[in-house]
């Protein structure tokens, strides 16, 4: 019988491997909404609090629970009348999401004309049916460690490349981005046999690992571009803070070309090459990063917790962790400007780029490409069809760049 799964806390390498038609919905003590297990939850379409502290007692096992992912609430052993309440919430939530289906096959483009991509975040294979039936236009983030945390060891390249090739064939041609190794920090996995760290979000993560430890970065690269073969592939490096690390990569890309061609294995000779920008150093230095990439995917879960020195995974800074902060949308915007003039597209695949509060803000800022939550795609959608961008960036823009009282 499905269940709502209480815990102290879900690591990444634990949720992933959850058979999701079990669970109704997630409930931990720690964790945060911009934790793995959170933006997990979202890609499966399971309704999840995280980080309820101490309020979670051992006699609620097996008691009846309604858990409001709306308002954040739990509900223990409701009366008629709260559980009647909650029911026709559902209904109507439920009645929404048909209406948001008339959007379906419709384009993503301002009343006044300007278009942005809509495409989906995910973090397996298994999650492309459920981006498909939300109408994504492609992939602008797979997040491929969650293939290695289901792995026991290292995926070979042969595992790898099905895994990659199954996406771009389902794909049918759309584009789709796939993020090199981003493991560190809460995505811990225990064959890499990592020292433990003082600050793992400041640590040996990411393309740090891929640059120190280049057989496993060659490995995921050969599988990725015998994969290009399939669709229409970009690769990205995540957590980027220099020009010389992006060199760096690209050389590896080269090598692995130049493997593949002496193989006489086939790879595709259109494929992107991007960066995350989720550091505040590549933001700073986004002009001359612009030169030696194909487009940016600003990773704003990252940005906020490196730019406001806050943890993300820490629920109790409260009102400090603000992703609407005007430094991280300043960043954002200095990104956007030197990505265009330098003929590079740039997208946001942080959590933020699903936030409707924002999305008259990412439409002024010329903002190319949000990737988010297949579930996210149609509400966007209909956000940027009620948005008339030359109505409000004016004064959006002012505010963003003007005197300091403005925001
Ligand atoms: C981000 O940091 O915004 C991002 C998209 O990557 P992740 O959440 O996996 O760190
Ligand atoms: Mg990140």
């Amino acid at each position: 019988m499905p269940v709502i799964l209480a815990a102290d806390d879900l690591a990444p390498s634990e949720t992933v491997q959850l058979d999701k038609s079990k669970i109704l919905g997630f409930i931990t003590e720690g964790g945060s909404g911009s934790s793995h297990t959170a933006i997990l939850a979202r890609t499966m379409g399971i309704p999840a609090i995280i980080g309820v502290g101490d309020q979670l007692k051992p006699e609620y096992e097996g008691r009846e629970v309604i858990v409001d992912g709306g308002t954040g609430n739990v509900v223990v052993d409701a009366d008629e009348a709260t559980k009647a309440r909650l029911m026709a919430k559902r209904e109507e939530l439920l009645k929404r999401q048909k209406l948001l289906e008339q959007l379906k096959g419709k384009e993503n483009i301002t009343r006044d004309g300007q278009k942005i991509k809509v495409f989906c975040n995910i973090g397996n294979p298994e999650d492309v049916p459920v981006v498909l039936s939300n109408d994504g236009g492609g992939i602008g983030l797979f997040r491929s460690e969650f293939l290695y945390l289901n792995c026991s060891d290292y995926p070979t390249e042969d595992y790898q490349f099905e895994a990659y090739k199954k996406v771009l064939s389902d794909m049918d041609g759309r584009e789709v981005v796939i993020r090199t190794l981003d493991i560190g920090a809460d995505k811990q996995i225990d064959y890499f046999d990592m020292p433990k760290e003082e600050n793992p979000a400041l640590g040996n993560r990411a393309l740090r690992i891929c640059l120190n430890r280049p057989e496993i970065f060659k490995t995921q690269l050969r599988a990725l571009y015998r994969a290009s073969a399939f669709g229409k592939l970009g690769i990205m490096f995540p957590m980027v803070t220099s020009v010389w690390e992006v060199k760096e990569a690209r050389k590896m890309c080269e090598l692995v070309k130049k493997e593949l061609t002496e193989e006489g294995k086939p790879f595709a000779d259109d494929v992107q090459i991007g960066i995350m920008i989720e550091t505040p150093a590549a933001a700073v230095m986004s002009d001359r990063l612009a030169k030696l990439v194909d487009f940016f995917s600003c990773g704003t879960n990252d940005l906020t917790q490196y730019t406001l020195a806050c943890d993300r995974q820490n629920n109790d800074l409260g009102r400090f962790f603000n992703p609407h902060h005007p430094a991280v949308l300043r960043l954002l915007k200095m990104v956007c400007d030197n990505a265009h003039r330098n003929g590079v597209w740039v997208g946001i695949c942080g959590e933020l780029g699903a936030d409707l509060e924002l999305t008259e803000t990412f439409l002024s800022i010329g903002i190319d490409e949000l990737s988010v939550s297949p579930r996210s795609v149609l509400p966007l959608r209909q956000k940027i069809l009620e948005t008339t961008v030359s109505d409000v960036k004016e004064k959006i823009l002012a505010d963003l760049l003007g005197d300091e009282n403005a925001l």
